[in-house]
């Protein structure tokens, strides 16, 4: 039986690709300059193997105009242009990327930054304009063509004049709606935003005319425009620079830049992984608590780039809950985009990425714990918390990657300690890690409960955060020792001659604990003779899994 070819209704493609592959308007710009970037950048894949072709830098540019009173934006390049039969291949036929055949075709040479794919991202033009002009010129024709289109009725292609290579794409921006706006995209300050946004690190310039003000000669408090060409974009990504030629200032610099936080970033990570999954990062443990930090307003991820250009502005699955205060971006030529550029895929690479990266993390904090205490002091404050909930979170699933973070309050060093340093200075005969839980460190050191363990000479964990004992309850033990609240019933200090002693003292006063219990009626469960006490009188104690503490917490808990 003879095959039939599946024929798509153009006009509804076209209108589906319009409206519902992208999320933002702003997208098409990013689109028509990655466009532009991969045009300039075939000619310089052409001029590494074509020695009658060479290709000096200045040349090479993208250039953004607007004209408010005819509601035109126009991009131009000088990239490698297109002939007729490009047109109306590439421009005439949704889903077919003359770039993805570039690449293909020179598949040999490594080190390709071309960014097309998918053949589509040029209609995106049609989300803001109503009608889109492209005059192009192929490198090597001294013809020029014009291709023209209002989008689903079809387009045109006739001969057109323009003096160099390259191509021009002219926008007729829509008007506005009630409820669409579009003047925007003829505001030079928006597109500026837009440009820096997703195609700041494009290796070609991107210029404009920017409007600027200055003071009129010989004449006092006057001011009167003028155009000046600027490049609006990096074009050198900070991450694709070779690590030894930074300086810490550099890497602040790009923090404030990015807008990742106010405060001076406490540590960077700059990861250029060339293993399984190519990418480079660049990490940033911040200083402060940002003010939304413990709210549900708080978003966690980091920047994505595909190839220098952005492709989602936090990702969060880069990242687990408990480093959430991690700003940063990631940028690599592996990730499998989806036809809109705006999601992933599939998640492999992602998910090497974020574990890899969550390592490089784990790292970075135990090295500054180690090297950088005051540092680590500080981050501690900040963020120890969010630490916390991570080691108490998941049934304990990540207490791994957490344990060696956590610090407490030690009664014996009156500073932070971690677990590490605590069990490291345990004397042989001590069975248990000893805690206490508090308001304050000056309320704990007056418990009654901490009097026989200081005694004995051990060294105390001081809680005075809620989660403090939660955390501490699901990691169980640490290097084999357990924890133990210094006021619960067996601490395995007694020796069996005061359990002894404790014991005949509770016969010998029947009478007396029983009134006492009586008195006190549900308030407590027992109330018995105890040989821990020393200078006072009398303690509470609990038995089982729930301590004094956490019964607190746990009932001023909301449900
Ligand atoms: P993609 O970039 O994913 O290939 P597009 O729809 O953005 O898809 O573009 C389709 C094709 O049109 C490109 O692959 C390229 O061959 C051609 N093209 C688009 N813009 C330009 C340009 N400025 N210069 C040269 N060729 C272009
Ligand atoms: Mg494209």
């Amino acid at each position: 039986m003879a095959k039939m070819q599946f024929k798509a209704e153009s006009k509804r493609l076209l209108d589906m690709m319009i409206h519902s592959i992208y999320t933002q308007k702003e997208i098409f710009l990013r689109e028509l300059i990655s466009n532009s970037s991969d045009a300039i950048d075939k000619i310089y894949y052409r001029a590494l193997t074509d020695e009658n072709l060479t290709f000096n830098k200045e040349d090479y540019y993208i250039k953004v105009s607007v004209d408010k009173d005819s509601r035109t934006l126009k991009l131009s390049d000088t990239g490698i242009g297109m002939t007729r039969e490009e047109l109306e291949n590439n421009l005439g036929v949704i889903a077919k990327s003359g770039s993805l055949a570039f690449k293909n075709e020179n598949e040999a040479k490594d080190g390709f930054n071309i960014i097309g794919q998918f053949g589509v991202g040029f209609y995106s033009a049609f989300m803001v304009a109503d009608k889109v002009t492209v005059i192009s010129r192929a490198l090597g024709s001294d013809e020029a063509f014009k291709w023209e289109s209002e989008g689903a009725d079809g387009y045109t292609i006739e001969p057109a004049g323009k003096d160099a290579v390259g191509t021009e794409i002219i926008l007729k921006i829509k008007e506005n709606t009630e409820d669409e706006k579009y003047d925007e995209f003829l505001e030079e300050y928006r597109l500026r935003t837009i440009i820096k946004k997703y195609s700041d690190f494009i290796r070609y310039p991107i210029k404009m005319d920017v409007t600027r003000q200055r003071p009129v000669e010989g004449k006092e408090n006057e001011y009167e425009d003028y155009t000046e060409e600027q490049t609006i974009n990096s074009m050198v990504p900070i991450w694709r620079r070779n690590k030894n030629e930074l300086t810490d200032e550099d890497y602040q610099n790009f923090y404030f830049e990015k807008r990742y936080g106010f405060d001076k970033p406490l540590k960077h990570v700059h990861i250029s992984a060339d293993g399984a999954v190519v990418y480079n990062a660049i990490l940033f443990i911040p200083e402060n608590t940002p003010f939304d930090y413990y709210t549900k307003e708080y978003e966690k991820g980091l920047e994505l780039y595909s190839n220098g250009v952005l492709i989602m502005e936090k990702c969060g699955d880069l990242l687990p809950d408990y480093f959430s205060f991690v700003k940063g971006m990631v940028d690599s030529e592996d990730l499998s985009l989806n036809i809109s550029r705006e999601l992933l895929q599939h998640d492999r690479q992602l998910k090497l990425i974020a574990k890899n990266i969550k390592n490089r993390i784990k790292s970075t904090l135990l090295s500054l714990q180690k090297d950088e205490r005051d540092n680590y002091e500080k981050f501690y404050k900040a963020f120890g918390r969010q630490l916390k909930f991570g080691a108490y979170s998941d049934f304990g699933a990540n207490k791994d990657d957490l344990q060696d973070l956590l610090m407490f309050h030690s009664s014996k060093e009156n500073r932070l300690v971690s677990l590490a340093e605590y069990v490291s200075r345990m004397p042989e005969d001590q069975k248990y890690i000893y805690y206490a839980t508090g308001e304050s460190v000056e309320r704990i050191e007056k418990l009654p409960q901490t009097e026989l363990v200081a005694d004995k000479g051990y060294e105390m964990l001081y809680f005075t955060d809620d989660i403090d004992e939660f955390a501490i309850k699901t990691i169980v033990k640490y290097k084999d020792k357990e924890f133990r609240n210094v006021s619960s019933g067996d601490l395995g200090i007694e020796s069996d001659e005061s359990a002894k002693a404790a014991e005949a003292e509770q016969n010998e006063n029947k009478d007396l604990f029983e009134a006492m219990a009586g008195i006190l009626g549900d308030k407590v469960k027992a109330v018995k003779a105890s040989k821990r006490l020393k200078s006072h009188p009398v303690c509470l104690s609990s038995e089982g899994e729930l301590t004094i503490e956490m019964e607190k917490v746990l009932r001023s808990m909301p449900n």
